[in-house]
């Protein structure tokens, strides 16, 4: 097994790494307590981020706040319909659909199902994958608020929803990273051995 620090490679059963003194594991033991306990977070997060005002936009008449699914609404209604489709999806549907990936992978490594291993590893990183682009929507409300603030007659600032869906989306990033992929094939060697040539 390699140590985590220095990288040399030392015989199983080692306690130590010589080298760097470092404690040397295999496997991160708790990996799925990590995977839940973010994942959780990141639902919890993620309850406040729709209920809360995303955006607050404020003319010299009149203030109004939105919510992501609201402001969708009301993007799609100007006739935006492709920015409402990116904002839907970028913060709905996305979110919702790596909650029940990351939840999937953790339940099948649970039970220790040895059903399509190749399939849920490519699940994985495309979970993985996406996490770097969740960001999206709070990339366009930063961007909106910046722009909006530089005109005397309107301004528009993030409301609470953009700092909770920012943190629902590090907790589910944190909860993927957390995920041992290893964990996907332990069961399908336990059964079978794959031949090797
Ligand atoms: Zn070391």
């Amino acid at each position: 097994m390699a140590c985590r620090r220095c990288a040399r490679v030392w015989p199983m059963g080692q306690a130590r790494c010589d080298r760097c003194g470092s404690r040397l594991l295999s496997r991160d033991t708790k990996s799925l307590q990590k995977v839940w306990a973010w994942w959780i977070a990141g639902v919890i997060a993620y309850i406040p981020a729709n209920i809360y005002p995303m955006l607050m936009t404020n003319t010299l008449v009149s203030s109004t706040e939105s919510t992501i699914v609201g402001g969708a609404v009301e993007i799609a209604r100007y006739g935006s319909y492709g920015v409402a489709a990116i904002i839907l999806i970028a913060s709905v549907l996305i979110p919702v659909g790596k909650f029940l990936a990351i939840a999937f992978l953790a339940i099948t490594a649970q039970r220790g199902t040895n059903v399509a291993p190749r399939s849920r590893t490519h699940l994985f990183e495309i979970v993985e994958f996406i996490g770097r682009w969740s960001m999206i929507d709070v990339f366009v409300v930063a961007i909106l608020s910046s722009l909006v603030q530089l005109s005397v007659v309107a301004s528009i600032r993030p409301g609470p929803a953009a700092l909770t869906f920012a943190i629902s989306v590090i907790c589910t990033m944190l909860s993927a990273q957390a995920f041992d992929s290893r964990l996907i094939w332990d069961a399908v060697r336990r059964d079978k051995p794959r031949k090797t040539p």
